[in-house]
């Protein structure tokens, strides 16, 4: 069975990555299974940037078919805050529940009609070999004023998904695997693959 391993440490993001790459026929492996693979800085201006990174160190280190999965969320009334710094968000300690937190606060006294967000999600597939695509994928939504729900990770307790009237935390997680920005970059992905 050939392997691709997944460069992350993410629990959250692998669990939605694995079952797509399960079913088509990959061994999916990650980060926890190489804990000697060099320590990957986010350094890059953009999440392209970083996911390739990501894909590109860990191809080089496991000479195994990669992805890199770089992804945030952009808040437009803070002129698209946080993006790549969305996982520090609050600093070096950062967690899910701080982050959310001072998502919270930076947004005080916002009314809902303002309170417009993306997901956006990269990844990056990389081969030891030279191969090389990225592929993209957002998804449109609002942020509540508290969270709501235990489904999902990150700032999901407070994303509303509009046509459910409700955040990712109270949705089905297999309805978050057809609509996230991370379901539609792995649509893209699913493609490559096939053809890989
Ligand atoms: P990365 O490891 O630098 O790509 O960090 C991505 C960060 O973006 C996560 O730690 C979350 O804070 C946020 N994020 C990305 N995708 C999601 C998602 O599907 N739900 C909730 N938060 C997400």
């Amino acid at each position: 069975m050939k392997e691709i391993v997944v460069a992350t440490k993410n629990e959250g993001k692998l669990r939605e990555i694995k079952n797509l790459l399960e079913d088509l026929g990959f061994k999916v492996t990650s980060l926890k299974d190489y804990p000697h693979a060099p320590e990957i800085v986010e350094d890059g201006k953009t999440f392209a940037q970083n996911a390739i990174k990501k894909a590109v160190t860990i191809a080089f280190y496991t000479k195994k078919l990669v992805m890199g999965e770089d992804s945030g969320i952009e808040i437009k009334a803070l002129n698209n805050r946080p993006g790549i710094y969305s996982a520090r968000y609050s600093g070096a300690d950062a967690t899910d529940e701080k982050n959310n937190r001072k998502l919270l606060r930076e947004l005080k006294g916002v009314p809902l009609t303002r309170r417009q967000a993306r997901y956006r999600c990269f990844i990056a597939l990389v081969d030891p070999n030279g191969f090389l695509k990225v592929v993209c994928g957002s998804c449109p939504g609002l942020i509540a004023t508290r969270p709501s729900g235990k489904n999902g990770f990150g700032y999901d307790p407070l994303f509303i998904i509009p046509r459910y009237k409700k955040t990712f935390g109270e949705i089905d997680p297999a309805i978050k695997a057809k609509i996230s920005h991370r379901a539609k970059a792995l649509e893209k992905v699913k493609k490559v693959l096939q053809e890989y």
